[in-house]
């Protein structure tokens, strides 16, 4: 199928509605054994039902007076702009695995979008791909309320590790046994009063030569109480 001038650029179209049908990747965001939090879950929903206070939102509800993006202040400040066009949104996107996919597709349309990299990506990637969405907005908010900048790959890496606590807390507060005769039973054991819990984290890009460290602390209620991230030079010995 030739290329279409302005259109959706290289893939097919037909092939894509097909793929929108059988995928499932897409229903994460309504799955509700999808891991991710159902905080982020709601933002996500939010997002491509074009819901988020945008300054373009609010500035078509007569609430303000200027969209202009106020982190660029250049374009208007849409959800796709704040998301995924805005200078500050593509340099965190270039820290993760999606940003040629980002990159090469014309679609401007963020539902589209993001049922289109449904398709593409493994659930798990999907589900990576709809944290750093909400990074990259809680970082908007904390730099538009707080005048906290943090750096892309902060942004970036607060997802990764925020999703990977959340997947380890889902499995490291149950104490699983085995019987060997009958079926494993799966048994809650909360933490102690007094008692505080650490999930620690690193990923490491070889190719740039550095190392992400990541730890959030917990308190019995399961609520954070702190939490940081480091960026270490890596050298493979
Ligand atoms: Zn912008």
């Amino acid at each position: 199928m030739p290329k279409p001038s302005g259109g959706l650029g290289f893939w097919d179209m037909s092939a894509f509605n097909q793929a929108l049908v059988t995928k499932q990747e897409w229903r994460i965001i309504q799955h509700p054994d999808s891991q991710i939090p159902a905080t982020v879950k709601r933002f996500f929903w939010r997002a491509t039902q074009n819901y988020l206070p945008t300054f373009g939102n609010l500035e078509t509800r007569k609430l303000r007076d200027s969209l202009i993006c106020p982190r660029c202040k250049k374009e208007p400040e849409d959800t796709f702009h704040c998301l995924v066009s805005c200078i500050y949104a593509r340099r965190v996107w270039k820290q993760t695995s999606f940003t040629t996919l980002l990159l090469q597709t014309r679609i401007r349309d963020l539902l589209s979008l993001w049922k289109y990299m449904a398709t593409l990506l493994t659930r798990l990637e999907f589900e990576l791909l709809v944290m750093v969405c909400w990074s990259i907005w809680y970082s908007r908010n904390t730099f538009l309320y707080a005048g906290d900048s943090r750096d892309p790959w902060r942004v970036y890496i607060r997802a990764e590790v925020i999703l990977e606590e959340f997947k380890s807390a889902t499995v490291d507060s149950y104490q699983v046994r085995n019987s060997g005769t009958g079926p494993r039973q799966i048994y809650w054991t909360p933490l102690q009063s007094g008692w505080f819990k650490a999930n620690v984290d690193a990923a490491v890009r070889e190719a740039e030569e550095y190392a992400g460290l990541g730890v959030i602390i917990k308190n019995k209620e399961g609520k954070v109480m702190a939490a940081a991230v480091s960026k270490r030079l890596y050298l493979v010995m």
